[in-house]
């Protein structure tokens, strides 16, 4: 338990003063702790991955480092959060498409967490889209969410479902979006 508090402090220091790109403007260490408590709702997942959930995104967008996370979780979990950290140097439309490349090399402990991630991101889309997000965009973000999905899966009977309802609660929500400028 402790250790959990430990990795929600330091992602909350991390992250504080971030926000998520929904109109919302939640707090961004919001993502990270619905995507832990999804990973502790599965029989499957140990505690180093649930701590790595809290932290999963703390090296891509903050200035913490792999050896920082080591040092103080242990590599175990620094490693998991590398396996989902994204290479910054690189354009976005490659990142992502990167990471529907890899995810499926990847351990089962990162797909876990991927496939959660995934999950709290399509969960965020139907409760909060982005103000300037027209359904297209929704739509492209929605589909992308499935192929990593689809490049991730087969580790994991339970979250796996929870990320299929969500993609359908998500997908419908997406279908009665504002088509865009002068279309609607
Ligand atoms: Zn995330």
């Amino acid at each position: 338990m402790q250790r959990l508090l430990d990795a929600c402090l330091f992602a909350a220091r991390a992250h504080s003063g971030q926000c998520r790109k929904g109109a919302a403007r939640e707090p961004y260490v919001n993502h990270v702790i619905d995507v832990a408590a999804r990973l502790a709702a599965s029989p499957l997942a140990d505690e180093d991955t649930v701590v790595a959930g809290l932290l999963h995104d703390t090296v891509e967008d903050t200035p913490t480092t792999e050896a920082e996370l080591a040092a103080r979780f242990g590599p175990r979990v620094a490693g998991m959060v590398m396996e989902v950290t994204d290479d910054k140097s690189l354009d976005r439309p490659i990142r992502k498409a990167l990471q529907v490349a890899h995810i499926g090399s990847r351990s089962i402990p990162a797909r876990r967490i991927k496939i959660a991630d995934q999950t709290s991101n399509l969960a965020a889309l139907a409760e909060s889209p982005p103000a300037d997000w027209d359904r297209a965009r929704a739509q492209e973000y929605l589909d992308w969410a499935v192929r990593v999905v689809a490049a991730a899966r087969g580790v994991d009977p339970g979250l796996e479902a929870a990320f299929d309802a969500q993609a359908s609660a998500t997908a419908a929500v997406v279908a009665g979006m504002d088509a865009g400028p002068g279309q609607g």
